[in-house]
Protein backbone atom coordinates (compact mmCIF):
# COMPACT_ATOMS: atom_id res chain seq x y z
CA UNK A 1 0.00 0.00 0.00
CA UNK A 2 1.51 3.11 -0.78
CA UNK A 3 1.47 6.04 1.87
CA UNK A 4 -1.52 8.37 0.29
CA UNK A 5 -3.60 4.59 0.46
CA UNK A 6 -2.51 4.05 3.34
CA UNK A 7 -3.92 7.48 4.95
CA UNK A 8 -7.29 7.44 2.63
CA UNK A 9 -7.81 3.81 4.38
CA UNK A 10 -7.06 5.59 7.83
CA UNK A 11 -9.63 8.32 7.13
CA UNK A 12 -12.12 6.11 6.01
CA UNK A 13 -11.65 3.70 9.04
CA UNK A 14 -11.77 6.90 11.15
CA UNK A 15 -15.15 8.00 9.38
CA UNK A 16 -16.67 4.82 10.00
CA UNK A 17 -16.17 4.77 14.03
CA UNK A 18 -17.21 8.34 14.48
CA UNK A 19 -19.75 7.86 12.56
CA UNK A 20 -19.44 10.66 10.65
CA UNK A 21 -20.19 9.49 7.20
CA UNK A 22 -23.82 10.01 8.51
CA UNK A 23 -24.95 13.17 7.21
CA UNK A 24 -28.40 12.99 6.38
CA UNK A 25 -31.57 11.11 8.49
CA UNK A 26 -32.60 8.28 6.82
CA UNK A 27 -35.12 9.65 4.48
CA UNK A 28 -37.65 6.70 4.77
CA UNK A 29 -37.18 7.36 8.38
CA UNK A 30 -37.56 11.11 8.26
CA UNK A 31 -40.90 10.60 6.23
CA UNK A 32 -42.45 8.76 8.76
CA UNK A 33 -41.16 10.73 11.56
CA UNK A 34 -43.05 13.89 9.52
CA UNK A 35 -46.12 12.05 8.69
CA UNK A 36 -47.09 11.25 12.65
CA UNK A 37 -49.10 13.73 14.41
CA UNK A 38 -47.45 14.40 17.53
CA UNK A 39 -48.06 15.45 21.56
CA UNK A 40 -46.22 18.15 21.79
CA UNK A 41 -45.66 17.95 25.71
CA UNK A 42 -44.77 22.20 26.33
CA UNK A 43 -45.33 24.92 24.74
CA UNK A 44 -46.39 28.56 25.85
CA UNK A 45 -48.81 29.12 23.01
CA UNK A 46 -50.45 32.39 23.54
CA UNK A 47 -54.36 33.18 23.18
CA UNK A 48 -56.04 34.85 20.26
CA UNK A 49 -56.47 38.53 21.31
CA UNK A 50 -58.41 41.49 20.80
CA UNK A 51 -56.96 44.05 18.33
CA UNK A 52 -54.91 46.17 21.01
CA UNK A 53 -55.33 43.21 24.03
CA UNK A 54 -52.38 41.69 25.26
CA UNK A 55 -51.76 38.35 26.80
CA UNK A 56 -50.08 38.53 29.77
CA UNK A 57 -51.07 34.44 30.66
CA UNK A 58 -48.61 32.74 28.52
CA UNK A 59 -46.17 32.37 31.30
CA UNK A 60 -46.42 33.23 34.88
CA UNK A 61 -42.12 34.49 34.79
CA UNK A 62 -42.11 35.62 31.65
CA UNK A 63 -38.40 36.57 30.73
CA UNK A 64 -39.40 39.70 28.09
CA UNK A 65 -39.51 42.92 31.18
CA UNK A 66 -35.63 41.36 32.18
CA UNK A 67 -32.37 42.80 31.29
CA UNK A 68 -32.07 42.00 27.83
CA UNK A 69 -29.71 38.75 27.20
CA UNK A 70 -27.86 37.70 23.68
CA UNK A 71 -30.25 35.25 21.96
CA UNK A 72 -28.40 31.41 21.31
CA UNK A 73 -28.03 31.38 17.52
CA UNK A 74 -30.43 29.46 16.91
CA UNK A 75 -33.60 31.63 17.14
CA UNK A 76 -32.02 34.71 16.12
CA UNK A 77 -33.40 35.71 12.39
CA UNK A 78 -31.06 34.37 10.02
CA UNK A 79 -31.83 30.76 11.15
CA UNK A 80 -32.68 29.29 7.90
CA UNK A 81 -35.28 27.21 8.74
CA UNK A 82 -37.67 31.07 9.48
CA UNK A 83 -37.60 31.17 5.57
CA UNK A 84 -38.62 27.38 5.46
CA UNK A 85 -41.87 28.54 7.96
CA UNK A 86 -42.83 30.96 6.24
CA UNK A 87 -43.36 29.12 2.70
CA UNK A 88 -44.96 26.12 4.44
CA UNK A 89 -47.10 28.19 6.98
CA UNK A 90 -48.25 31.10 4.54
CA UNK A 91 -46.74 30.62 0.70
CA UNK A 92 -43.65 32.63 1.02
CA UNK A 93 -42.11 32.82 -2.64
CA UNK A 94 -38.78 34.10 -1.61
CA UNK A 95 -35.39 33.30 -0.44
CA UNK A 96 -34.77 36.95 0.64
CA UNK A 97 -36.30 38.96 3.34
CA UNK A 98 -36.07 42.09 1.43
CA UNK A 99 -38.76 44.64 2.89
CA UNK A 100 -41.70 44.82 0.37
CA UNK A 101 -41.45 40.75 0.99
CA UNK A 102 -41.41 40.92 4.60
CA UNK A 103 -44.78 43.78 4.09
CA UNK A 104 -46.31 40.84 1.85
CA UNK A 105 -45.94 37.99 4.33
CA UNK A 106 -47.47 40.56 6.93
CA UNK A 107 -50.29 40.75 4.91
CA UNK A 108 -50.42 37.26 4.14
CA UNK A 109 -50.41 35.93 8.20
CA UNK A 110 -52.78 38.59 9.28
CA UNK A 111 -55.57 37.31 6.44
CA UNK A 112 -55.08 34.07 7.78
CA UNK A 113 -55.51 35.20 11.37
CA UNK A 114 -58.71 37.35 9.94
CA UNK A 115 -60.35 34.29 8.03
CA UNK A 116 -59.54 31.68 10.64
CA UNK A 117 -60.44 33.81 13.96
CA UNK A 118 -60.35 31.62 16.98
CA UNK A 119 -59.59 28.82 14.97
CA UNK A 120 -55.72 30.05 14.48
CA UNK A 121 -54.32 28.76 16.72
CA UNK A 122 -55.25 25.05 15.45
CA UNK A 123 -54.41 26.20 11.82
CA UNK A 124 -50.84 26.33 13.21
CA UNK A 125 -50.86 23.06 14.83
CA UNK A 126 -51.99 21.56 11.51
CA UNK A 127 -49.41 23.09 9.50
CA UNK A 128 -46.55 22.09 12.50
CA UNK A 129 -48.62 18.68 12.31
CA UNK A 130 -48.85 18.25 16.02
CA UNK A 131 -52.79 17.11 17.35
CA UNK A 132 -51.92 18.17 20.87
CA UNK A 133 -50.44 20.87 22.37
CA UNK A 134 -49.77 21.11 26.48
CA UNK A 135 -50.48 24.60 27.16
CA UNK A 136 -48.29 25.92 29.91
CA UNK A 137 -50.49 28.89 30.91
CA UNK A 138 -51.43 31.24 33.59
CA UNK A 139 -54.90 30.30 32.45
CA UNK A 140 -56.30 29.29 29.41
CA UNK A 141 -58.36 31.46 26.50
CA UNK A 142 -59.64 31.93 22.91
CA UNK A 143 -58.40 29.49 20.46
CA UNK A 144 -57.26 26.87 22.55
CA UNK A 145 -59.79 24.59 23.70
CA UNK A 146 -59.74 21.14 24.10
CA UNK A 147 -59.03 18.07 22.97
CA UNK A 148 -56.15 20.42 20.70
CA UNK A 149 -54.77 22.14 23.96
CA UNK A 150 -54.33 20.77 27.35
CA UNK A 151 -53.80 23.09 30.18
CA UNK A 152 -50.87 22.88 32.07
CA UNK A 153 -50.97 25.65 34.97
CA UNK A 154 -48.17 26.91 37.88
CA UNK A 155 -48.34 25.94 41.17
CA UNK A 156 -44.88 27.94 42.47
CA UNK A 157 -47.08 30.68 44.04
CA UNK A 158 -48.22 27.87 46.38
CA UNK A 159 -44.72 27.78 47.87
CA UNK A 160 -44.42 31.65 48.44
CA UNK A 161 -47.11 32.09 51.08
CA UNK A 162 -44.75 34.62 53.53
CA UNK A 163 -42.64 37.43 53.11
CA UNK A 164 -40.74 36.85 50.57
CA UNK A 165 -38.00 39.47 50.69
CA UNK A 166 -35.09 37.58 51.71
CA UNK A 167 -35.38 35.18 48.77
CA UNK A 168 -36.09 37.87 46.26
CA UNK A 169 -33.68 40.34 47.14
CA UNK A 170 -31.00 38.35 45.54
CA UNK A 171 -30.85 40.00 42.09
CA UNK A 172 -32.96 41.62 40.24
CA UNK A 173 -34.80 39.04 37.82
CA UNK A 174 -35.64 37.22 41.18
CA UNK A 175 -37.06 40.57 42.11
CA UNK A 176 -39.61 40.86 38.84
CA UNK A 177 -40.45 36.80 39.74
CA UNK A 178 -41.55 37.07 42.85
CA UNK A 179 -43.39 39.96 42.39
CA UNK A 180 -45.38 38.01 39.36
CA UNK A 181 -45.81 35.03 42.07
CA UNK A 182 -47.23 37.06 44.86
CA UNK A 183 -49.72 38.51 42.00
CA UNK A 184 -50.56 34.45 41.23
CA UNK A 185 -50.88 33.70 44.74
CA UNK A 186 -53.21 36.62 45.49
CA UNK A 187 -55.43 35.18 42.35
CA UNK A 188 -54.94 31.50 43.83
CA UNK A 189 -56.27 33.05 47.55
CA UNK A 190 -59.10 34.98 45.94
CA UNK A 191 -60.30 31.74 43.77
CA UNK A 192 -60.05 29.99 47.11
CA UNK A 193 -62.55 32.23 49.13
CA UNK A 194 -59.89 33.94 50.93
CA UNK A 195 -57.99 37.48 50.88
CA UNK A 196 -55.24 36.47 53.76
CA UNK A 197 -52.91 32.94 54.19
CA UNK A 198 -54.56 31.23 56.80
CA UNK A 199 -52.72 31.23 60.37
CA UNK A 200 -51.27 27.49 60.21
CA UNK A 201 -49.75 25.35 57.67
CA UNK A 202 -52.55 22.55 57.96
CA UNK A 203 -55.25 24.89 57.13
CA UNK A 204 -52.94 26.52 54.48
CA UNK A 205 -52.57 23.28 52.91
CA UNK A 206 -56.24 22.49 53.35
CA UNK A 207 -57.57 25.68 52.40
CA UNK A 208 -55.89 26.70 49.48
CA UNK A 209 -53.00 24.15 48.37
CA UNK A 210 -55.81 21.54 47.68
CA UNK A 211 -58.84 23.11 46.32
CA UNK A 212 -56.36 25.05 44.23
CA UNK A 213 -54.91 21.79 42.40
CA UNK A 214 -59.00 20.64 42.74
CA UNK A 215 -59.80 23.53 40.66
CA UNK A 216 -57.03 23.25 38.11
CA UNK A 217 -57.87 19.47 37.79
CA UNK A 218 -61.72 20.48 37.35
CA UNK A 219 -60.72 23.14 34.73
CA UNK A 220 -58.89 20.51 32.74
CA UNK A 221 -55.76 20.37 33.88
CA UNK A 222 -53.40 17.62 32.77
CA UNK A 223 -50.36 18.44 35.11
CA UNK A 224 -49.01 21.10 37.03
CA UNK A 225 -45.92 22.81 36.17
CA UNK A 226 -43.07 24.31 38.66
CA UNK A 227 -40.63 27.17 37.62
CA UNK A 228 -38.93 26.83 40.95
CA UNK A 229 -36.00 27.53 39.74
CA UNK A 230 -36.05 30.58 38.95
CA UNK A 231 -36.80 31.20 42.43
CA UNK A 232 -34.51 29.21 44.51
CA UNK A 233 -32.13 25.56 43.92
CA UNK A 234 -34.09 22.88 43.23
CA UNK A 235 -32.75 21.33 46.46
CA UNK A 236 -35.71 20.54 47.61
CA UNK A 237 -33.97 19.06 51.21
CA UNK A 238 -35.77 16.43 53.69
CA UNK A 239 -38.56 17.82 55.28
CA UNK A 240 -39.31 18.49 58.89
CA UNK A 241 -43.07 19.22 59.29
CA UNK A 242 -42.71 20.55 62.97
CA UNK A 243 -40.04 23.26 61.80
CA UNK A 244 -42.03 24.24 58.93
CA UNK A 245 -44.94 24.99 60.89
CA UNK A 246 -43.54 26.67 63.42
CA UNK A 247 -41.99 29.23 60.85
CA UNK A 248 -45.06 29.27 59.02
CA UNK A 249 -46.96 30.02 62.04
CA UNK A 250 -44.43 32.46 63.40
CA UNK A 251 -44.90 35.01 59.99
CA UNK A 252 -48.59 34.03 57.96
CA UNK A 253 -49.54 37.01 60.04
CA UNK A 254 -45.83 39.03 59.46
CA UNK A 255 -42.58 39.50 59.69
CA UNK A 256 -39.62 38.13 57.48
CA UNK A 257 -38.43 34.74 58.00
CA UNK A 258 -34.75 34.13 57.31
CA UNK A 259 -34.14 32.72 53.86
CA UNK A 260 -32.82 29.16 55.48
CA UNK A 261 -36.62 29.13 57.19
CA UNK A 262 -38.25 29.72 54.42
CA UNK A 263 -36.34 27.03 52.42
CA UNK A 264 -37.51 24.39 55.36
CA UNK A 265 -40.81 25.49 54.71
CA UNK A 266 -40.70 25.16 51.54
CA UNK A 267 -39.47 21.69 51.16
CA UNK A 268 -42.77 20.45 52.60
CA UNK A 269 -44.87 22.43 50.52
CA UNK A 270 -43.12 21.03 47.41
CA UNK A 271 -43.86 17.52 48.63
CA UNK A 272 -47.51 18.80 49.69
CA UNK A 273 -48.27 20.20 46.77
CA UNK A 274 -46.33 16.82 44.74
CA UNK A 275 -48.45 14.91 46.89
CA UNK A 276 -51.59 16.57 46.31
CA UNK A 277 -51.30 16.06 42.57
CA UNK A 278 -50.54 12.68 42.08
CA UNK A 279 -53.54 11.88 44.20
CA UNK A 280 -55.94 13.57 41.70
CA UNK A 281 -53.25 12.23 38.76
CA UNK A 282 -51.61 15.43 37.71
CA UNK A 283 -48.17 15.28 36.34
CA UNK A 284 -45.66 17.91 37.96
CA UNK A 285 -43.55 19.35 35.55
CA UNK A 286 -40.36 20.86 36.36
CA UNK A 287 -38.22 22.80 34.42
CA UNK A 288 -34.30 22.16 34.26
CA UNK A 289 -31.73 23.08 33.27
CA UNK A 290 -30.98 25.89 31.10
CA UNK A 291 -33.10 29.39 31.69
CA UNK A 292 -33.78 32.63 30.98
CA UNK A 293 -31.95 36.02 31.98
CA UNK A 294 -28.73 37.08 33.03
CA UNK A 295 -29.13 36.00 36.93
CA UNK A 296 -29.85 32.69 36.04
CA UNK A 297 -28.54 30.21 38.70
CA UNK A 298 -27.48 27.23 36.58
CA UNK A 299 -26.12 25.18 38.91
CA UNK A 300 -29.19 25.67 40.86
CA UNK A 301 -31.61 23.72 38.38
CA UNK A 302 -29.42 20.64 38.07
CA UNK A 303 -32.26 18.17 38.06
CA UNK A 304 -30.17 15.69 39.95
CA UNK A 305 -30.63 18.34 43.10
CA UNK A 306 -34.11 16.48 42.91
CA UNK A 307 -33.31 13.38 44.20
CA UNK A 308 -34.56 13.76 47.63
CA UNK A 309 -38.00 14.34 45.91
CA UNK A 310 -37.57 11.62 43.44
CA UNK A 311 -36.62 8.90 45.89
CA UNK A 312 -39.32 9.74 48.34
CA UNK A 313 -41.24 6.84 48.82
CA UNK A 314 -44.55 9.05 50.03
CA UNK A 315 -44.04 10.37 45.86
CA UNK A 316 -43.91 7.68 44.59
CA UNK A 317 -47.84 8.00 42.92
CA UNK A 318 -46.36 11.13 41.87
CA UNK A 319 -45.37 11.56 38.01
CA UNK A 320 -42.02 14.00 37.86
CA UNK A 321 -42.11 15.44 34.42
CA UNK A 322 -38.29 16.56 33.69
CA UNK A 323 -38.50 19.32 30.99
CA UNK A 324 -35.81 20.35 29.20
CA UNK A 325 -34.43 17.02 30.07
CA UNK A 326 -31.77 19.24 31.89
CA UNK A 327 -31.79 21.48 28.90
CA UNK A 328 -27.74 21.38 27.78
CA UNK A 329 -25.56 20.98 31.00
CA UNK A 330 -27.54 18.18 32.41
CA UNK A 331 -29.04 15.73 29.49
CA UNK A 332 -26.40 13.20 31.14
CA UNK A 333 -28.29 13.13 34.50
CA UNK A 334 -31.41 12.97 33.34
CA UNK A 335 -30.66 10.03 31.24
CA UNK A 336 -30.00 8.29 34.36
CA UNK A 337 -32.74 9.82 36.70
CA UNK A 338 -35.22 8.31 33.80
CA UNK A 339 -34.75 5.20 35.64
CA UNK A 340 -36.99 5.64 38.27
CA UNK A 341 -40.27 4.52 37.33
CA UNK A 342 -41.96 7.91 37.99
CA UNK A 343 -39.83 10.08 36.11
CA UNK A 344 -39.95 11.07 32.47
CA UNK A 345 -38.39 13.97 30.52
CA UNK A 346 -38.84 15.86 26.73
CA UNK A 347 -36.33 17.72 24.37
CA UNK A 348 -38.55 21.13 25.00
CA UNK A 349 -36.53 23.90 25.01
CA UNK A 350 -33.24 21.98 23.57
CA UNK A 351 -34.94 21.95 20.38
CA UNK A 352 -34.27 25.39 20.17
CA UNK A 353 -30.84 25.81 21.58
CA UNK A 354 -29.36 23.19 20.13
CA UNK A 355 -28.81 21.89 16.22
CA UNK A 356 -30.53 19.33 15.11
CA UNK A 357 -27.32 17.67 14.96
CA UNK A 358 -25.92 18.42 18.93
CA UNK A 359 -29.57 17.91 20.38
CA UNK A 360 -29.92 14.37 18.17
CA UNK A 361 -26.60 12.80 20.69
CA UNK A 362 -29.06 13.75 23.84
CA UNK A 363 -32.27 11.72 22.01
CA UNK A 364 -29.74 9.09 20.73
CA UNK A 365 -28.36 8.92 24.52
CA UNK A 366 -31.79 8.83 26.22
CA UNK A 367 -33.19 6.44 24.04
CA UNK A 368 -30.29 4.18 24.45
CA UNK A 369 -31.35 4.04 28.08
CA UNK A 370 -35.20 4.59 28.47
CA UNK A 371 -36.80 5.15 25.24
CA UNK A 372 -40.41 4.99 26.85
CA UNK A 373 -39.94 7.88 28.49
CA UNK A 374 -38.97 10.83 26.54
CA UNK A 375 -41.04 12.89 25.16
CA UNK A 376 -41.05 15.25 22.15
CA UNK A 377 -41.66 19.33 22.88
CA UNK A 378 -40.91 22.98 21.57
CA UNK A 379 -41.52 24.69 24.53
CA UNK A 380 -42.77 27.78 21.66
CA UNK A 381 -43.49 30.76 23.03
CA UNK A 382 -44.64 34.56 21.44
CA UNK A 383 -42.08 36.63 19.64
CA UNK A 384 -41.81 39.85 18.83
CA UNK A 385 -42.73 41.03 15.67
CA UNK A 386 -45.36 39.27 13.11
CA UNK A 387 -42.50 37.39 11.08
CA UNK A 388 -40.57 35.84 13.95
CA UNK A 389 -44.00 34.83 16.31
CA UNK A 390 -45.02 31.71 18.22
CA UNK A 391 -46.38 29.95 14.53
CA UNK A 392 -43.09 30.47 12.55
CA UNK A 393 -40.78 29.86 16.07
CA UNK A 394 -42.86 26.92 16.31
CA UNK A 395 -42.00 25.82 13.08
CA UNK A 396 -38.91 26.23 13.21
CA UNK A 397 -38.08 24.51 16.85
CA UNK A 398 -40.73 21.39 15.78
CA UNK A 399 -38.43 20.71 12.21
CA UNK A 400 -35.32 21.31 14.51
CA UNK A 401 -37.08 18.57 16.97
CA UNK A 402 -38.13 15.96 14.30
CA UNK A 403 -34.84 16.17 12.16
CA UNK A 404 -32.72 15.29 15.57
CA UNK A 405 -35.22 12.60 16.17
CA UNK A 406 -34.43 11.26 12.74
CA UNK A 407 -30.47 11.71 12.93
CA UNK A 408 -30.76 9.92 16.61
CA UNK A 409 -32.39 6.88 14.88
CA UNK A 410 -30.59 6.40 11.68
CA UNK A 411 -27.34 6.34 13.30
CA UNK A 412 -28.73 3.73 15.87
CA UNK A 413 -29.91 2.23 12.78
CA UNK A 414 -26.61 2.25 11.13
CA UNK A 415 -24.49 0.98 14.29
CA UNK A 416 -27.19 -2.18 14.16
CA UNK A 417 -28.16 -1.52 17.69
CA UNK A 418 -31.78 -1.60 16.50
CA UNK A 419 -34.27 -2.41 12.93
CA UNK A 420 -36.09 -0.02 10.86
CA UNK A 421 -38.87 -1.45 12.47
CA UNK A 422 -37.88 -0.59 15.92
CA UNK A 423 -36.73 2.60 14.80
CA UNK A 424 -40.56 3.79 13.54
CA UNK A 425 -41.64 2.30 16.45
CA UNK A 426 -39.58 4.61 18.78
CA UNK A 427 -40.21 7.44 16.90
CA UNK A 428 -44.10 7.19 17.29
CA UNK A 429 -43.37 6.54 21.19
CA UNK A 430 -41.51 9.79 20.88
CA UNK A 431 -43.55 12.08 19.10
CA UNK A 432 -47.13 10.21 20.27
CA UNK A 433 -47.43 7.42 22.09
CA UNK A 434 -45.20 8.14 25.68
CA UNK A 435 -47.11 11.29 26.44
CA UNK A 436 -50.40 9.84 25.30
CA UNK A 437 -49.83 6.72 27.80
CA UNK A 438 -48.32 9.44 30.52
CA UNK A 439 -52.00 11.78 30.50
CA UNK A 440 -54.04 8.63 29.68
CA UNK A 441 -55.17 10.47 26.06
CA UNK A 442 -56.98 8.46 24.23
CA UNK A 443 -55.23 7.72 20.40
ZN1 LIG B 1 -41.19 26.71 29.06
Amino acid sequence: MTLKALWVAGIGMALAVTGWTQTAPDPQLMQEINRIAAIDDHTHVPKVVAPGEKDDDYDALPCAPLEPTADPTMVRPDNPLFLQAWKALYGYKYNDKTPDHLRELRATRERVQREQGEHFPAWVLDKLNIRTMLANRIAMGPGLAPPRFLWVPYDDALLVPLNNQPLASENPDRKFFFSREEMLLQRYLKESGLNAVPATLNDYVARVVEPTLERQKKAGAVAIKFEAAYLRTLNFGEPNRAQAEQAYAHYAAGGTPAKGEYLALQDVLFREIARAAGRLGLAVHIHTGAGCGGYFDIAGSNPELLDSVLDDPSLRQTKFVLLHGGSGPYSKVTAFLLGKPNVYTDFSEQDWMLSPRALSVVIRDWLEWYPEKVMFGTDLYPGNSPEYDWDSIGYMIASTGRQALGLALTGMMQDGEISRARAVELAHMVLFDNAAKLYGLKH
